[in-house]
């Protein structure tokens, strides 16, 4: 298993990840298989989005604090409910394709480690599986 860090700069903050998890597929030295991104963390998670217009990370953070406000009245008394429902709604795991030792994500898309908490230094596993 290949493992990462990303610092984090915001309390959210939207991370590609492409490169790093690319550099886990080469290190790896599969080229037809699937690559697992799991992030060990209970208030940032990962997701697969746009990466061209950057609004689209920003309405994504909007409307999740719409639905998740960081003041919400919750019981949990670190005081990082939201961060915690969050990571839940986005999950910890993507599994992408891979295909000739590359990443296939279809056009714009990429993968993003989603800081909910932060700034944090944050941790990200790979497994790159080969075959199916
Ligand atoms: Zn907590």
């Amino acid at each position: 298993m290949h493992e990462f860090r990303i610092e984090t700069k915001h309390r959210t903050h939207f991370v590609n990840i492409d490169r790093q998890v690319q550099e886990a597929i080469q290190a790896s030295g599969v080229g037809e298989g699937v690559a697992h991104v799991f992030v060990p963390h209970t208030t940032a998670g990962v997701t697969i989005n746009e990466n061209a217009d950057p609004d689209v990370r920003g309405d994504m953070d909007s409307i999740l604090d719409r639905v998740v406000p960081w003041e919400g009245g919750y019981a949990h008394a670190e005081g990082n409910s939201a961060a915690h429902v969050k990571t839940s709604l986005v999950g910890s795991h993507q599994a992408v394709f891979v295909v000739e030792g590359q990443l296939a994500f279809g056009t714009w898309q990429s993968l993003f480690l989603c800081e909910f908490d932060g700034p944090r230094r944050r941790k990200v596993w790979v497994r790159v599986v080969s075959g199916g």
